[in-house]
This record gives structure tokens, C-alpha cells and sequence, in this order.
């Protein structure tokens, strides 16, 4: 199946000189959207995650279907000042400035494997981010599973050498 076809282009949003790939036509297409989680599913069920871990707010849409279809428990990666109880922080680079993401510090149990989920991949920061929350809780990360991954702005580079899923390539 085209999920290309799928997926909305945007030019200049949210600002100038940006073409954002829009996914919401992707979530709205009821074949388009079973085939996309089973497509993840199947290429990342080789992993064995026992905890998925997504980041505010797309990877949530992609990591709580990826995770029932998995059967492995979902952990949410948020903004600060998100999540009541104790948390782990990690700040990390943006294009102007810095910004920052939490997760529960009793989300993983330590030793488990994680599987870290988001829409798409652009500079890898945020990905990035997520994976030293989990090196913090003490889980194994087992891989990196994304709809999307804008190749000329090479993300991979900045992520641990950890298998890396990805459905699309722009
Ligand atoms: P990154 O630069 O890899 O940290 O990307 C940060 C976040 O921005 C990711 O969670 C993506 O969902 C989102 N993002 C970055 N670039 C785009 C784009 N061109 N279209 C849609 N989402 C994007």
C-alpha cells in the first residue's frame, strides 16, 4: 500500500521554508491506518519490546496501537510539568534554544526492553532525548520505530546504534 499517498505535504508550516508532513489524512484512513500499525507491528515484533515508549503527542497516536497489537505495556514521554509523579528529565538541543521531556521515573522496570516510538524522525533530538530517559531508568533499548524519516537531515546519526524501523523515506 501507498502511505505515502497518505500523508498530507505542507509548505511553510509551521514557518518559512518547512514542508510538514501531515499525518492526520494517514490517521483518518481507516485501511491506510490498519496497514501502518500492522506494518510497524510486524517489523517490530522481532525486538520482543516489553515497553513502548512514545513521546508527546504524536508518538502516542503511533506507540498505544503499536503497543496493544504488541502486548506490551505503553510509557508516555511528555512535556514538562506533565506527569504528577517523579520524573526523569532530560534537556536537549532545539533549532533556537533548548527544551525539555519527562517520563515517570517508575515507568520501566529496570532491565526491560524498550521500544521507542514516534511519528517521524527529523534532526533525531527528540529521539535522542527519549533514549537517555530510558538509559536513566535502567531499561535495555531494543530499537526505534517511526512512520516517517526525512533522510537528508541524517537523525540516525544521532541516535544510539540500535536497530532503527521506518516505514517511509522522504
Ligand atoms: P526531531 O528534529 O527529530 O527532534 O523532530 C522533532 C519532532 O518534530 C518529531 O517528533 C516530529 O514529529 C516533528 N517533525 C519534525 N519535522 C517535521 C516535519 N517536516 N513534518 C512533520 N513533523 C515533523
Amino acid at each position: 500500500m501507498d502511505i505515502k499517498a497518505l500523508i498530507r505535504d505542507i509548505p511553510d508550516y509551521p514557518k518559512p521554508g518547512i514542508l510538514f508532513r501531515d499525518i492526520t489524512t494517514l490517521l483518518r484512513d481507516p485501511k491506510g491506518w490498519q496497514y501502518t500499525i500492522n506494518t510497524l507491528a510486524e517489523k517490530c515484533s522481532p525486538f520482543a519490546p516489553e515497553y513502548i515508549v512514545g513521546m508527546e503527542s504524536r508518538g502516542f497516536l503511533f506507540g498505544t496501537p503499536l503497543a496493544v497489537h504488541l502486548g506490551t505495556g505503553f510509557i508516555p514521554v511528555r512535556k514538562p510539568g506533565k506527569l504528577p509523579s517523579a520524573v526523569y528529565s532530560v534537556e536537549y538541543e532545539l533549532e533556537y534554544g533548548t527544551d525539555r521531556l519527562e517520563m515517570h521515573q517508575d515507568a520501566i522496570t529496570p532491565g526491560s526492553k524498550v521500544l521507542i516510538v514516534d511519528d517521524v524522525i527529523a534532526t533525531g533530538g527528540t529521539a535522542a532525548a527519549t533514549a537517555q530517559l530510558v538509559e536513566q531508568s535502567g531499561g535495555e533499548l531494543v530499537g526505534f520505530a517511526f512512520l516517517a524519516e526525512l533522510t537528508f537531515l541524517n537523525g540516525r546519526k544521532n541516535l544510539p546504534d540500535v536497530p532503527i524501523v521506518s516505514l517511509i523515506e522522504y
